[in-house]
């Protein structure tokens, strides 16, 4: 398994990161998020042995992860990296850049498993493309696959939709995380999207202020958010009374002691986002139907 103990990295004099300790089981989908600029592309860096640590130690299993002051080249065979940027060989095909580290010695299974492979990140149809006319999700899509090709143990994926469409995203999301899981394949995902982790997380790391303020299952950090950070991450919330309350569990009702004014009604689909006033202070909350504005209306909470 992947354990980090106490590391710490800055790239000046400011602390990046401080003191960061966290475990990764074989097989286990470990989601980082955080703010823009909250260290997590910094993160995976160290746990690829991209930078020397300041500070404590990584391992996987019995191999200890070192940095470039360490280790002459830099990565190692059992672990992966798909960084922000792609680094492919443009002028080569799709399917080349997949295969580019697979043995030639086996021709038929390299074609194979390209194959697989271009399957995994919806491309069949683009193989014998030059990657240089690729669009920028294109592009990311190939280096996933390049990434996976040798089955790593352990691949460490930045932002890895990020330059996806949302008619795309869905169903390339479950068919990644679906292969990665089916081939017991350790996941650490840096994100800053909600849908990259529900439903796919084992465990999620939220990072600030340097550090890691929580490490806990997606689950249990939606149902008790200590901070508005952490919060904002699942969706549009409100703190009402010192309490952190997500939109969907503030109801409109006849009569009660939270008595607010309708500012605006925004469309979402299945339902209308409301914002409204309530004793100065904005809160948002979910109604079927549009609220006329400067309407009077009383709000409940549900749990
Ligand atoms: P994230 O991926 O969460 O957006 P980063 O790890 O990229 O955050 O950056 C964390 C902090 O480190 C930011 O303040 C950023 O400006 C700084 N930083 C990132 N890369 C470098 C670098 N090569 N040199 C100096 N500072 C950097
Ligand atoms: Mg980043």
């Amino acid at each position: 398994m992947l354990k980090v103990e106490n590391i710490s990295f800055s790239y000046t004099k400011t602390p990046v990161l401080k003191a960061i300790s966290f475990e990764a089981k074989e097989g286990e989908n470990l989601a980082i998020i955080g703010e823009s600029g909250s260290g997590k592309s910094t993160l995976l860096n160290l746990l690829y042995g991209e930078f020397d640590v300041n500070e404590g130690s990584i391992f996987w299993k019995d191999t200890e992860i070192l940095g470039p002051k360490y280790n002459l080249v830099v990565g190692y065979e059992f672990m992966k990296y798909v960084s922000q940027e792609f680094n492919l060989m443009p002028f080569i095909t799709v399917a080349e850049n997949i295969g580019k580290h697979l043995s030639n010695f086996f021709p038929e299974e390299k074609k194979a498993r390209t194959a697989e492979l271009l399957e995994v990140v919806e491309l069949t149809e683009f193989a014998n493309v030059k990657v240089k006319t690729l669009s920028g999700g294109q592009k990311q899509r190939v280096a996933l696959a390049r990434a996976l090709a040798k089955e790593p143990e352990i691949i460490l994926l930045d932002e890895p939709f990020s330059h996806i469409d949302n008619f795309q995203k869905q169903s390339l999301r479950r068919s990644v995380f679906k292969y990665l899981k089916n081939k017991n394949i350790t996941c650490i995902v840096a994100t800053h999207d909600r849908e990259d982790v529900l439903g796919f997380a084992d465990c999620m790391i939220v990072l600030n202020n340097n550090s890691i303020a929580v490490n806990d299952h997606p689950e249990v950090l939606y149902q008790n958010p200590k901070t508005p950070l952490i919060a904002s991450f699942f969706g549009e919330f409100n703190v009402i009374k010192n309490k952190i309350i997500y939109a969907h569990q503030v109801k409109l009702t006849e009569k009660s002691n939270l008595k607010a004014t309708v500012i605006q009604s925004y469309f979402k689909g299945h339902y209308f986002l409301i914002e409204a006033n309530l004793e100065a202070e904005k809160v948002f909350f979910q109604h079927h139907s549009i609220l006329e504005k400067n309407q009077t209306i009383y709000l409940k909470i549900t749990a």
